[in-house]
């Protein structure tokens, strides 16, 4: 079962190796991500709340939405509903969607690359970026495979560069958290130096894929 903890008012961060978000409000509570099905996230979530809970993917990668079963159904960027087992039920989240919990107002970004359907999510008065897989200090963001790619990854990570100076925390999915808003161009030059091939890659041990490490955070790529 993740640890849980209380990040800011109404605001708690489930923490596995894969971290949840959990945010109660009035009348309903918002989970962003509901990590692997053997960390029981639902359970964690009800030792916090009980109500009703939306839950929300970052993306569609089998350690943010692993736990859905119990839960039955969520909202999801349509590029990645294809990865869900079929018998949970989806609502589109798309591009400038907002949503509100508990005194906090996300808005939603596309940010495909790493899967198609990934999103960021943003709240511009507490400066919170929540970037899913993204941006990860020091972390292995998965760029191999079919579901990745990686010119539309620097595309999105491009987008993001304004927010530098906007907001003031990012809380990624994976590795530290928080890390300061200097990694939206941080991984941005990492990521430039893997497709520019500048990135020197060891083979990974179990995976068919090299780890790929830049200055602030590192690959796995083909
Ligand atoms: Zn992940």
């Amino acid at each position: 079962m993740p640890e849980i903890r209380e990040f800011m008012k109404q605001f708690y961060i489930l923490d596995d190796w894969v971290r949840q978000f959990l945010i109660v409000g009035e009348e309903e509570a918002l989970l962003i991500d509901t990590g692997v099905e053997e960390s029981h996230v639902a359970e964690a979530v009800r030792q916090i709340t009980s109500l009703p809970v939306r839950v929300v993917l970052t993306h569609g990668d089998h350690d943010h939405a692993g736990g859905l079963g119990a839960f039955g159904s969520c909202l999801v960027h349509p590029e990645d509903a294809d990865m869900l087992p079929p018998e949970i039920r989806w609502q589109p989240l798309r591009e400038g969607d907002t949503l509100e919990c508990g005194g906090y107002r996300f808005e939603v970004l596309h940010i495909p690359g790493h899967t198609p359907g990934s999103i960021a999510l943003l709240d511009r008065e507490h400066g919170l970026l929540l970037p899913g897989d993204s941006i990860q200090k020091e972390g292995t963001i998965y760029m191999f495979g079919p579901r990745r790619n990686l010119e539309r990854y620097l595309e999105s990570l491009r987008e993001l560069q304004p927010l530098e100076g906007e907001i003031r925390q990012i809380l990624p999915s994976h590795g530290e958290c928080p890390i300061e808003p200097a990694y939206l161009s941080r991984v941005l030059e990492d990521a430039l130096a893997l497709r520019d091939g500048k990135l020197s890659g060891e083979p990974h041990p179990t995976l068919p894929c090299r780890i790929c490490m830049g200055k602030w955070t590192g690959f796995l790529a083909e």
